[in-house]
């Protein structure tokens, strides 16, 4: 078993939406339960300024799928959710990234963990903090709460789920 933590991201076709039916899936996965979500976040996009802002949440998940059968699941819920993979940071109407997966540290083709830019993206630490303990150590990073006091959080707004 292992706790495992999931980034989301959409700016497409209703991104509220989007990112609750993702959390929805996840909870659907094989041998595997959603045990909390974060709050959505709003974030100006990273890369082309011209496409709409971003929300990001990250769901906290237990799991007894290895890492890769996880990103099976991840990407099989990306299909379902009609995504199109079209230009690097560009807009998408859904984006699920295995940030961590307890204290692993993985490069593999398919996989590296913990997530690259990770330690550096607003988008991800605000709501991972939400949803983690507050002694969450990063593998190859340190601990989240350093992280964050290094981290400029402005241009971020927390919203509220809907559903
Ligand atoms: P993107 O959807 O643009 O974030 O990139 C997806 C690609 O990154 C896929 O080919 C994955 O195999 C690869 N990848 C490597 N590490 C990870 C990870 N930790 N989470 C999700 N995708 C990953």
């Amino acid at each position: 078993m292992a706790i495992a933590y999931i980034g989301l991201g959409s700016n497409l076709e209703d991104p509220l939406r989007q990112l609750e039916s993702a959390c929805a899936a996840l909870d659907t996965l094989p041998r595997s339960r959603l045990l909390r979500r974060s709050s959505p976040w709003r974030s100006p996009p990273m890369g082309p300024q011209d496409q709409p802002d971003f929300l990001n949440a990250v769901a906290c998940l237990k799991t007894e799928l290895p890492p890769l059968a996880l990103l099976d699941g991840l990407q099989s819920i990306e299909q379902r959710q009609g995504r199109v993979r079209e230009r690097h940071w560009g807009p998408r109407t859904i984006d699920l990234d295995l940030l961590l997966m307890g204290s692993l540290r993985l490069v593999s083709e398919r996989l590296h963990l913990p997530h690259p830019g990770i330690a550096e993206r607003a988008f991800v630490l605000l709501p991972l903090a939400e949803v983690a303990e507050s002694d969450l150590h990063i593998p190859g990073h340190g601990l989240l709460q350093e992280l964050l006091d290094g981290m400029d959080g402005t241009g971020l707004q927390r919203l509220a789920w809907t559903a």
